[in-house]
């Protein structure tokens, strides 16, 4: 017997699975529920339709068509929530710029995503003024701000956000397309040089949005979520969707509250005054919140947060368990939409004791329904599930990035024998659990974003006393990595160069905008020797080993 493949019936609709159909439910099922923006805004969902609407009118006016690329430079707010619909409904392509970028890897991303019209948040302007003499491909400039009047800015503006809704029509007919339409892209900052594009469809969106309600909401769990709870993102929504948890949110129809730029007396505000349930967000941003006096005076005891983007330590989860925050862990990358594990507990886990539990909740977690996760050793053979065994996470799932924007081979490298390789390192213990242990790739996460330590190295080499140079990251309480470099000198310049000399350079390269700030190593040691593979390649597993 062969399969049976359906033959639809000429008539029957082909449904396609696009985002404009994620927002029809909330309208039936709480269209009174509120979205809020810092102490600034409240409205409904029938509003944010209205808007959502508003903004398509506003954009097909100054020339958007289907298939441009629009981007967004905000802080997380209520009309970046509105270009996560608006944009992907029209058939256009959202772009969120990270930005955290350095000059040199902002006007890259611009460039190379093919960016129309850029929204920009007026205190991003500066960013774009230094750049703008080499854009190529951007038509226009929407600015968007919370001022009475925006900024002055060398930069020829084309339109104000609110100015453009105020006076578009409320109705627009959003087409229904192909579901394999580019809906997203964003850059994620690699192990070399450039920033690679990585793209979603609206299928993969709407997938991804299930794969979320499934693995957050669906299991009788320590943590779940639900339409009754409030959310307040704390993933910035350049970041990977901010984990797409906005489209779940607005699916279930949830109260969210945006908090625009994170400021911990905000937060704070926001999480008492609009009763926040849920967030999610980097070990870094929770350790922060939890380590300030500001924290002490609330009562945390309602806030369920998703900690992701680095691994959870046993001794913040129990601080912040002793402040009532009810926390789990959760796994992904940029490349992978994100979601694709959740450290959700099984049923026969519920009433452990606490310690028990706090080993549950830092690992790194269960794959979500549709996410199909193995780990294979060097030679690509599968590892067994055994609490022990290490190899490279491997994954397949319907929300996987097709591969890198315009770069045939290196998405095929990412895709190599039909598997997403992250390039994470863990084990599978024998109830299945994930735990990420280690990384191939060579980058350094440091408050959640990365910065190449091959790009390091690089840098570090042009100074002139330098002979050899190896830059790993050290594991930080506060930021979870930085950067670490050992330095070999040249016979000549030993006694005679100091580590700040070098650490100063590096400094230059900030201000010619080729690194982010927060790249400079804040520690380098001079050394003898460095740890050799026995090809000759920099070991940095030895010296991991050697600086713990
Ligand atoms: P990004 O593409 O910036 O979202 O970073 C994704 C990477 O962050 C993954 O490949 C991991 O190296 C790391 N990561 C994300 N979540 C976790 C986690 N729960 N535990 C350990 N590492 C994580």
């Amino acid at each position: 017997m062969s399969i049976r493949k359906i033959e639809p019936t000429d008539s029957a609709f082909n449904y396609p699975l696009i985002i404009k159909n994620i927002l029809r439910t909330p309208l039936i099922y709480s269209p009174d529920q509120e979205i809020v923006y810092r102490d600034k805004i409240r409205y409904t969902y029938r509003t944010l339709e209205e808007r959502i609407a508003k903004l398509a009118n506003a954009l097909e006016k100054i020339g958007v068509k289907q298939g441009d690329t629009v981007a967004v430079m905000d802080w997380d707010s209520h009309r970046y929530l509105e270009c996560f619909f608006a944009i992907p409904m029209m058939g256009a392509v959202l772009h969120t710029i990270n930005i955290r970028l350095s000059p040199e890897q902002l006007i890259y991303t611009i460039n190379h995503a093919e960016d129309k019209v850029i929204l920009v948040n007026s205190d991003f302007l500066p960013m774009l003024e230094a750049v703008k003499d080499q854009f190529e491909t951007v038509k226009q400039i929407i600015v968007l701000t919370d001022l009475d009047s925006p900024p002055e800015t060398s930069l020829t503006i084309d339109g104000e956000y609110e100015q453009l809704i105020k006076d578009s029509g409320d109705a627009y007919d959003f087409p229904n397309f192909d579901e394999n339409t580019m809906a997203t892209t964003f850059y994620t900052t690699g192990t070399t040089g450039l920033p690679k594009g990585v793209f979603f469809s609206h299928r993969q969106l709407v997938l991804h949005t299930y794969g979320l309600m499934s693995g957050l909401c669906a299991y009788k769990s320590m943590f779940s979520v639900n339409s009754e709870d409030v959310y307040m993102p704390l993933t910035p929504m350049f970041h990977v969707h901010a984990w797409g948890v906005p489209y779940l949110c607005t699916m279930m129809g949830t109260k969210q509250v945006y908090p625009g730029r994170y400021e911990p007396e905000m937060i704070m505000k926001l999480i008492m005054k609009e009763k926040v349930t849920v967030s999610h967000c980097v070990p870094t941003i929770i350790h922060m919140i939890i380590s300030s006096p500001a924290a002490k005076q609330f009562d945390l005891s309602n806030w369920k947060v998703i900690i992701g983007g680095s691994a959870l330590s046993k001794g913040l989860c129990r601080q912040a368990l002793e402040q009532g925050i009810n926390l789990t862990s959760a796994y992904g990358m940029s490349e992978t939409c994100p979601l694709l594990t959740v450290a959700n507990f099984k049923p026969h886990m519920l009433d452990w004791d606490i310690e028990k539990q706090v080993a549950i909740r830092c690992k790194t977690g269960l794959p979500v329904p549709n996410v199909i996760l193995e780990l294979f050793d060097p030679e690509g053979n599968p590892v067994p599930h055994d609490g022990k065994s290490t190899g490279e996470v491997v994954v397949r799932s319907p929300w996987l990035t097709q591969g890198y924007l315009k770069d045939p081979e290196k998405s095929e490298t990412l895709w190599e024998g039909g598997w997403l390789h992250t390039g994470d390192i863990g084990y599978i213990d024998t109830e299945g659990y994930l735990q990420i242990t280690d990384r191939i790739k060579d980058v350094i996460k440091t408050g959640g974003e990365w910065i190449s330590s091959l790009e390091l190295e690089d840098i570090i080499s042009q100074h002139k006393a330098v002979s050899e140079v190896a830059v790993i990251g050290m594991p930080d309480e506060k930021w979870g990595e930085r950067p670490f470099a050992l330095v070999v000198l040249k016979e000549e310049f030993k006694g005679k160069t100091t580590e700040e000399e070098i650490l100063n350079f590096c400094m230059k390269f900030v201000e010619e905008g080729k690194i982010p700030k927060y790249g400079v190593p804040n520690k380098l040691t001079f050394v003898e020797t460095i740890a050799k593979t026995s090809v000759g390649k920099i070991n940095k597993k030895e010296i991991r080993k050697q600086y713990p």
